[in-house]
């Protein structure tokens, strides 16, 4: 580690932060948190039990009366002091993020202000959460709508976006006048904990947010959905696990949103603007190393360019270079861990077994990391597997297709339906195509969906609810009617 990467590392606590304190696991644990462009550890951080989930619980339970009742505008103003930290702090917080997920610096410092948007948008939806009155329809009563703050919410949040999963829960929660607990994945622990603080140092009392941080999740999040305070659950992760948490919460019939996985299809028509569609699939693809629920899983390109596009993709991704993330000029950095490296390898293997063509790429990259080289696979077959399975790295597979009819059957043809992507010039084309498309978001002529201003989320097995925009903070409300007679 550099000076500056062992300062970044040292300037955070490790320990758990509950109910405004810092302090180690109940059980004394720890447990190490690795560098996967190097598998060096980076340091040790606090392994939270059930007993410090349970004190989590405590301090949100007792916070949440007061808290829902402070002002709205001053919640919006922790949130904006929120939003100028973590954009003051941003280049030691990019550094952080690269160290413990592995994204290249550029890609990290993107993340830290995007994820510092959702705080700053909230901090505006903070003071606009609207009831409504209204006459009955026969004028005997009148309808007040109060919306109010759900209650003690449980977040569950995954590797790959380690600050901004974090932010696009915490920033409307705090807005609607909800306390928290935040459970961030075991990889990528020490951007949430930064967040904990910087938070805390905008302003936010105690017991409104807690971070426990876990290698045994199940154990610290099924007493918490199970305990009947909680009165929310918001994961974003694998529709595996978001399955599982869904059953769970049944048991107390929580509030629940879902950002889970994707299978996103990518459809360039021959009346595209090649250059753009190119472009746009560099973006969809290869954001984040491939490891985006919203990377373009499956490119269908139409048979006239297929071929063209496959090779202009190809020289493209061919000169992508890969390597440690915090180092100047590195486009792609590590998978996140070997099992998600055998995973893609897997996938490449089983398309080429099946009559695919690799035109760049094909295999892991060098070094003690979890690399894997930027690939383009050409002339792929609708049946290969990953056509159904999210692949989670930087694999392009290529697949021709002949009619409109033909890849809007294909690109439906999956449990997922997070977002999808469109090029072509045809007007009438794009709108039919968008509303056929079963899929919560479309990219249409552009290769990238995410906006904290704007409805994130899927439909099938992709999700429930959504996240950012004006609904974001509808999660986190609950609509209470009062009807007032004897007027
Ligand atoms: P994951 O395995 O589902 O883990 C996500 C989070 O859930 C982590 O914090 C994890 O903790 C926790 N978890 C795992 N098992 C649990 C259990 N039994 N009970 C409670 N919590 C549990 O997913 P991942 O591999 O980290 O993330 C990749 C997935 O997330 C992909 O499918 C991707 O598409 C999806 N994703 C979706 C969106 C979206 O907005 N739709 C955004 C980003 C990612 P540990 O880390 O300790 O295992």
């Amino acid at each position: 580690m550099s000076d500056q990467e062992a300062r970044v590392v040292a300037q955070v606590d490790k320990r758990l932060f509950i109910g405004g304190t810092w302090r180690d696991a109940a059980s004394g644990n720890a447990f190490e948190v690795e560098d996967p462009s190097t598998r060096e550890v980076l340091c040790e951080v606090a392994d939270a039990g059930k007993e410090d989930a349970l004190d989590a619980l405590d301090a949100a339970h007792r916070a949440q009366a007061d808290w829902m009742r402070t002002a709205p505008r001053d919640r919006g103003e922790i949130l904006y002091r929120g939003y100028e930290l973590l954009m003051e702090r941003r280049e030691d917080l990019a550094v952080l993020m690269t160290l413990e997920m592995g994204k290249p610096l550029a890609e990290a410092r993107g993340e830290i202000a995007y994820a510092a948007e959702f705080l700053r948008w909230f901090s505006e939806e903070a003071v606009r959460i609207e009831g409504g009155f209204s006459t009955s329809p026969d004028g005997k009563s009148r309808f007040l709508v109060m919306r109010q703050a759900v209650g003690p919410c449980m977040l569950i949040t995954p590797w790959n976006f380690p600050m901004a999963m974090g932010t696009r829960k915490i920033g409307p929660a705090i807005a609607a006048g909800c306390t928290m607990i935040l459970k961030p994945a075991h990889q990528t622990p020490l951007s949430a904990l930064a967040l904990a603080g910087i938070l805390s140092e905008a302003g936010l009392p105690e017991g409104v947010l807690s971070v426990i941080p876990t290698t045994d999740p199940g154990s610290v999040t099924e007493p918490l959905l199970s305990d009947g305070r909680i009165r929310k659950v918001s994961f974003t992760g694998s529709t595996a696990v978001g399955r599982k948490l869904l059953e769970q919460s049944a048991g107390q019939v929580l509030r629940t949103s879902m950002e889970l996985g994707g299978n996103a299809p990518f459809l360039v028509f021959d009346d595209a603007d090649m250059d753009a569609a190119v472009d746009g699939a560099m973006l969809a693809k290869m954001r984040n190393i491939g490891e985006a629920c919203t990377a373009a899983n499956r490119i269908y390109a139409q048979a006239g360019i297929a071929e063209e596009f496959a090779e202009r993709l190809s020289r493209r991704m061919g000169a992508l270079r890969l390597g440690r993330g915090v180092d100047e000029g590195v486009d792609v950095g590590p998978l996140i861990d070997d099992k998600a490296r055998d995973k893609v390898q897997g996938l490449v293997d089983d398309a080429v077994g099946k009559g695919a063509r690799v035109l760049v790429g094909g295999g892991p990259g060098d070094g003690p990391g979890h690399f894997y080289k930027p690939t383009v696979l050409a002339d792929v077959p609708f049946e290969a597997e990953l056509s159904t399975t999210e692949i989670f790295g930087p694999v392009a597979p290529v697949l021709p297709f002949e009619t409109e009819d033909e890849v809007l059957r294909a690109a439906n043809d999956t449990e997922y339906g997070l977002v999808s992507y469109v090029y072509t010039r045809d007007l009438n084309r794009a709108l039919r195509v968008s509303e056929n498309l079963e899929t919560g978001m479309v990219g249409l002529n552009q290769g990238v969906v995410s906006n904290p201003a704007a409805p994130f989320g899927g439909v099938k097995h992709s999700g429930l609810g959504r996240e950012g925009g004006r609904v974001g903070i509808d999660e986190f409300l609950e609509t209470k009617y009062v009807g007032i007679g004897g007027i």
